[in-house]
Formats: C-alpha cells, structure tokens, sequence
C-alpha cells in the first residue's frame, strides 16, 4: 500500500524546533516560533482561565456531543469580540458563527464551504502570508495566487501595489486578508488604507476573508478589530476566521471559530445549514473544554477583565520587547536603524536579516529563526534580549 509514497517535506518551522530542541547550547534561544513566552520562557497558563477551568472541573459537567456549529454562548461571546457588543448585524441575524477547531479548523472549513459555492474562484493571499494560507486553500481545491503586500524597502506595505493588484482580480475571487498584526511581516494596513480595501472589494465584488488570530495583540480588543468593523459598516457579506490560540494562550485546546457575514437572517439560516454540512462531513463536531473555558471567561464580568488585564500584559511585554531589542542592537554600536521593529505589529517581525545571517545566527550563536529573516518577539525575555542584540550585530 505504502510503497510510492514519497517523504513529504518537513515543515519549516516545526523542523526548526526540532533542530533547536536538539541544539545542546545552553545560551539558546528559538525566535522561530508563533507563540508567546512570559518573562521566564513558559507559555503561560492565564488565571482567568485557570478560574474557569477550576469551576468546571467542580461541576464535573457530562461529554454529550455538541451541536455541529458549537456551543452557542462560545459562538456568541466570539461574535461580540468581532462585531462589537451592540453589533446591528447580530442583532438583524446576518451572521453565523461556528466554532472550530483553531484559526486553521476555521480556515479549512472556509475554504471547503467556499469551494461548494464557487468552484472555480481564484484564491490571494498575501505576499508573504502565513505559510498555511495556501496549503489550506489549495487543499481545498482552489488555485491560489499572491496580492503584493510587503516592501521590503520600507518594511511596511506596498498599499498602491495591493489595491491595483485588488481593482485587477476577476469578481468573486477569494482575498485572504489578515485583519491585525499581519504574520509574518508585523507590516499592518492602517485603517485608513482598510477603508479603501472594503471599497475596491465592493468595487469588483470580491469575497473578503479575514483572517484574525491576533486579536488583542496590537493595540486591544476593540482597535484590533477595525478591518471587522468596516467591513461591517459596509453592508457587504464575508467571512472571518478567528482564534484563541493567542489570546487566550490556549493552543493546544484548538479553540477558534468561522464568522460569515450574510445579507439577511433568511440567508444567514441557509448558509448555517450547508455549513453545518461541511462540519459533519469534517469532524461531526467541535471538542468541548477549550469552548466552554472560553465562554465562561467571556460571560463572567469579573474573569473576562482579568483576561483583558492578562492579554494587555502579553502585548506591552512584546512591545517592551520591541523597544528593548531596537535600542540594544544600538548600544552594540549598529548604525543600520531598526526602529521598524518598533512600528510592526503583534508577534512577528520581518528584520530583513538575510538567510546566510539567520543561518550564521543558528550556527555560531544557537540563535534560530525563520530563514525569511522572520523573529517571533514574544520569545524574547529580559535574560536572552542582550544575548540575542549582541548576536544579530556581530552577524550584521
Ligand atoms: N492564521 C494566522 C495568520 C496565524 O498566524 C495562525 C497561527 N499561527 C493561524 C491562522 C492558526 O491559528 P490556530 O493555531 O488557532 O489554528
């Protein structure tokens, strides 16, 4: 059965953590990841979350499945996080909301509904995107092809390039946005550039699909969610794909959702019950803990605080990161200005270090990271930051 079958590739950043975890030097340090480290390196366990679970656990609660679509106070609390508390498009029924498994179950039911609906679209993500994106939808079936994004000149994005490149695309075609603290650039659209990407969608009648597992890692719950708000405001139907992975650190639980945006409620019933189609043949349906974890910290007053109290500590840690990295790789006497680090947002930074430096870093200095010049900041910590400054200015 097995004998033609080739040895796949091995993934870039998952075969990077298995070279750092087989790398003996103790002054090591791995930026290639996507996850946050406290202070100490530990991914941390949130109290409110440790509350929650901790109530849960004494109600002993039984393990009935779930419906297709999820718990509906875990779908209701991500609604309110997207759309805002008092969203009029919840309120008039035009969006449904289905927990999954993670941004990527979110993704990948996505983009199998999206496949159903329209075969034949075209799929663009962002040059560069998260890895994924493609894989995803091309597993899925779609041709998927880049929109530019990312200068490298000016280490921010190349608006004037994406917009033509949108006014370009054939109507329906699919475009994978993602909505804050863009990986792998750290490069954001601000929010008026947003606006004009809302108006070239409507313009040539694209399929927005907002990507946001960053949510609360930029500048905060509400801010971070601009690119939902205007699409929103817009009137225009699309999806959105979200995560706790990162803001709840909850990674391993799979704890996402998939939100599409419809024209009215009637619409939104019939776009549930095919989606509802996509799920079961997917999965059946969603695992409990992480949802109900979740939903509990969103709808108690008092943990959900604590959670936004916990989520603002992950994100001024990273831009204390930020600034910390800028002015050391300074006081190293580097003169190339890096204060574009500062201006990137969420966990990544694009340095423009080339991959013969990262590779010297791995090599000479047992410091890893993407090879696309590519550093998670949330993996440095007051004990690795000198180290790691010192490091990038001798390879420089
Ligand atoms: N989208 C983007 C842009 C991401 O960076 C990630 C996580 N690295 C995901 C989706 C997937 O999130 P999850 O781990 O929840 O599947």
């Amino acid at each position: 059965i097995f004998a033609a079958v080739e040895l796949a590739p091995r993934d870039p950043i998952l075969g990077l953590n298995e070279a750092f975890n087989a790398d003996t030097r103790e002054t090591k340090v791995n930026l290639g990841v996507g996850v946050y480290y406290d202070d100490n390196g530990k991914i941390p366990l949130l109290a409110a979350v440790k509350a929650a679970e901790q109530a849960r656990l004494q109600q002993q609660p039984p393990r009935g499945y779930q419906p297709i679509e999820g718990l509906g106070a875990y779908n209701t609390a991500v609604q309110n996080l997207l759309f805002g508390a008092g969203s009029e498009l919840t309120a008039a029924g035009r969006v449904i909301t289905a927990e999954a498994l993670g941004g990527t179950g979110a993704l990948k039911i996505g983009a199998d509904f999206l496949k159903r609906l329209n075969a034949e679209s075209k799929v663009y993500i962002s040059d560069p995107s998260w890895e994924n994106h493609r894989a995803l939808f091309e597993s899925a079936g779609f041709t998927v092809e880049n929109y530019p994004y990312y200068d490298a000149g000016t280490r921010g994005v190349n608006f004037a390039a994406m917009k033509a490149a949108l006014l370009s695309y054939a109507p329906g075609s699919v475009i994978v946005l993602h909505a804050c603290c863009h990986n792998p650039t750290g490069a954001d659209l601000s929010d008026a550039q947003w606006a004009e990407v809302v108006e070239a969608c409507r313009e040539r009648g694209l399929v927005p699909f907002l990507d946001m597992a960053y949510q609360g890692f930029a500048d905060g719950i509400e801010p971070d969610a601009v690119a939902v708000r205007l699409f929103s405001a817009s009137g225009l139907q699309f999806f959105v794909s979200s995560s706790f992975s990162k803001s709840f650190s909850l990674y391993g639980e799979r704890v996402g959702a998939l939100s599409i945006v419809t024209a009215n409620k009637d619409e939104s019933t019939r776009v549930l019950s095919q989606l509802k189609r996509v799920i079961r043949t997917n999965y059946s349906n969603p695992p409990i803990h992480g949802g109900a974890v979740v939903a509990a910290v969103l709808s108690s007053p008092e943990l959900r605080q604590q959670w936004e109290d916990e989520l603002a500590g992950m994100r001024d840690r990273i831009r204390a990161m930020r600034t910390g990295l800028v002015e050391a790789i300074k006081a190293e006497g580097v003169t190339q200005d890096f204060s574009f680090v500062i201006a990137q947002r969420g966990m990544f930074s694009y340095t423009g270090l080339t991959a013969a430096q990262v590779e010297t870093l791995k090599n000479d200095f047992g410091i890893y990271a993407v090879s696309t010049g590519r550093i998670c900041l949330a993996a440095l910590n007051s004990k690795n930051i000198g180290y790691v400054a010192a490091s990038i200015a001798k390879v420089l």
